[in-house]
């Protein structure tokens, strides 16, 4: 399960990870609000910065037509039902400082980049600072990730943030857990200015005390690869591996396996594309629907509906067969997209 911002920063504050002063709030808790402040879109979902999720107020005056027009403002389709309000921080540096399970060595690895915010997917990748922590050495880390964020006299601060960001990591049961930008502040201090952490459903029994909002009503959505760079969406849990299984014979990597059951309504459709976006690398959308019950136009209907809701969606790979095929064909040649007569035709396409 993937927090919310402000959930995932009260884990790293319960850790003694620095994070800024500041209180979450609904729509009819606005009049305590007060400025100077940032407030911050609480969607299931990065690059808010990029798309008004991330606002600085500096006038009393305008907090409330602001906090009011982010609470409207959908996010890659995510509406917030809360915004974060947080003390305005001066920034000297923006760094990017992730903790992932390394599963080729089975250690947890810290991935570090000297500049984070928000452009660090166009990062050279070859430049990250990526070490397993092994044997709980954080003083030499610390030293060493110093150095390459060139900013030797805060060492022993890193050093505090790595080991508590490991513990929460650890104690958390988290598959992942990014602080971008990790900040210097101009008086010097390290703080983490946003927090992204993803944890393991299958814990959730040994954290009896935890109490997250629940961004997912699917759960037949199995990551299978975050790096892959082929989602896919089919009907019925045997389509579904039949449609992964193909994806991998032909050569290519399947970031996940989604069954979408047996409706598809622009809900649930739009629940999906919700999902992938969680995902970076994606850059084609397989939709593999046998419609028997289920009508294919009505489908068609529900991914033309989501897919406006979602501006940047990645390219979508559609094949539709069965009830109503035709109909969906011509509803989908109206909005450019094509359809399929097969899956081999999509891979054929794409690979
Ligand atoms: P994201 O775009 O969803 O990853 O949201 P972030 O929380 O990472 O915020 C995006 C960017 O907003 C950051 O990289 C900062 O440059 C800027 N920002 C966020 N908080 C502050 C703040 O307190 N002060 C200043 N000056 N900039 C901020
Ligand atoms: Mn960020």
């Amino acid at each position: 399960m993937r927090l919310l911002e402000y959930e995932a920063k009260n884990l790293l504050s319960a850790c003694e990870v620095p994070i800024p002063r500041g209180k979450v709030f609904a729509i009819n808790e606005l009049q305590a609000i007060a400025a100077p402040i940032v407030l911050k879109s609480q969607v299931p979902i990065g690059g808010r910065g990029k798309l008004g999720g991330v606002q600085i107020v500096r006038r009393q005056s305008d907090v409330e037509s602001i906090a009011r027009k982010m609470f409207n403002l959908k996010i890659k389709g995510f509406l917030p039902s809360k915004l974060l309000a947080e003390e305005i921080l001066d920034i000297s540096r923006e760094f990017y400082f992730s903790l992932n399970i390394n599963r080729q060595t089975a250690a947890i690895e810290l991935l570090a980049h000297a500049g984070g915010g928000i452009e660090i997917e166009s990062q050279d990748t070859a430049a990250f600072f990526r070490r397993d922590i092994v044997n709980e050495k954080f003083e030499s880390l610390a030293d060493e990730l110093a150095d390459y964020l060139d900013i030797a006299d805060k060492a022993f601060l890193l050093q505090d943030i790595i080991e508590n960001a490991y513990r929460c990591f650890v104690d958390n049961d988290c598959l992942m857990l990014e602080i971008n930008p990790l900040i210097l502040t101009k008086d010097g201090r390290l703080i983490a200015g946003d927090a992204k952490i993803t944890v393991d459903d299958a814990a959730a029994f040994r954290h009896l005390d935890w109490q997250f909002e629940d961004n997912s009503t699917e759960h037949n959505f199995v990551i299978l690869n975050r790096d892959g760079a082929v989602a896919t969406i089919a009907n019925g849990a045997g389509l579904a591996m039949a449609t992964v299984d193909a994806v991998v014979a032909s050569g290519l990597v399947p970031a996940n396996f989604l069954d979408i059951g047996g409706t598809a309504t622009s809900d649930k459709v739009l629940d999906c594309f919700r999902q992938i976006t969680t995902l970076d690398n994606i850059n084609v959308i397989i939709i593999n629907i046998f419609g028997g019950i289920v009508r294919c136009d009505e489908v068609a209907r529900a991914i033309i509906d989501a897919q406006r809701q979602i501006p940047d969606l990645p390219k979508l790979a559609i094949r539709l067969s069965g009830n109503r095929e035709s109909e969906a064909r011509q509803l989908l040649a109206q909005y450019n997209l094509p359809l399929f007569d097969s899956l081999e035709a999509i891979l054929e396409d794409i690979s």
